[in-house]
């Protein structure tokens, strides 16, 4: 069996300013867990090339991208965003955290299987602004990719991290052949909730047990939609140390949320697995 490429550059850490109010340190504590993994014949450690500027067109606005590129956001627009104070190695970052989206897509296409990116899962993104940690959207721009450069004519999107996919949701609302799910805390971030084609809110304190039936159910509507390709935000912002999460699902529980989604994937429907972001401050504006 083929390992399972994982995209990953330092710069998902290092392209945080260490006095950013996030715990930047995740993606280099992760790679340094799967670290134990090499040499196994599980995984590889693929790293990324930068986005270009016509990848992130797919799915934003012209002058909303522009401005992110020239570095003339307004400050209303970056503290939206977050992660401040930006440094250079900040543009830089996300366009590297892009470009292991569209790899890992571009794998699966050709491969099938499994790929993941180590960082991103950048559903807050919208499509002319960012929010809350999210600059350009990977999922809504690896989605369109696969419809209209790849061909895909299916696509499901599956979001099971604690916040909603508002993003992703209305970038992709009017899009044929793409659905969007997400499972997520009703009174969590973001507050104004988007309209995914399938959205399952979840009251405070639910637990394991209403969480995988929610994710049993996200799941019976993809196996009807039959997608020929799914993109996996799976955030782990559910589980109950998660400061913020407040939907107590257990470690157990989110294992066998995991179990679920891959037994669940026919063995030839390739998956992009996203990272998550995790939203330690949310923001209020
Ligand atoms: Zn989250």
């Amino acid at each position: 069996m083929r390992p399972m490429p994982v995209w990953y550059h330092e710069t998902y850490t290092e392209g945080i300013s260490r006095s950013a109010r996030f715990p930047r340190d995740r993606y280099r504590m992760l790679r340094e867990r799967l670290n134990d993994l090499h040499g196994t014949g599980l995984i590889c450690i693929e790293s990324p090339e930068p986005a270009v500027r016509d990848t992130l067109l797919i799915a934003h606005e012209q002058d909303y991208v522009d401005r992110f590129l020239s570095g003339s956001l307004g400050s209303k627009e970056v503290r939206r965003i977050g992660l401040e104070p930006w440094t250079d190695a900040f543009l830089p970052r996300t366009m590297m955290i892009i470009g292991g989206a569209v790899e890992a897509l571009a794998h699966v296409t050709r491969f099938g299987g499994i790929a993941a990116n180590m960082a991103g899962g950048t559903h807050h993104s919208h499509r002319s602004f960012g929010s809350g940690y999210c600059v350009f959207n990977d999922l809504a721009i690896c989605a369109l990719l696969a419809r209209d450069e790849y061909g895909y004519e299916r696509i499901a999107v599956l979001d099971l991290d604690v916040h909603q996919g508002d993003g992703t949701a209305t970038i992709l609302e009017d899009e044929e052949g793409i659905i969007t799910i997400s499972v997520h805390g009703e009174k969590n971030f973001p507050f104004r909730k988007a309209k995914s084609d399938y959205d399952f809110p979840l009251p405070n304190g639910t637990g394991d047990e209403g969480y995988l039936r929610a994710v049993e159910e996200s799941l019976a509507i993809i196996e009807d939609f039959s997608p020929e390709i799914v993109l996996f935000q799976a955030g782990v912002d559910a589980l109950e140390f998660d400061a913020l999460g407040n939907l107590n699902v257990s470690e157990d529980g989110m294992r066998i949320r995991n179990d679920m989604v891959f037994s669940s994937l026919d063995r030839r429907t390739p998956c992009v697995l996203f990272m998550g972001t995790k939203l330690d401050t949310p923001q209020r504006y």
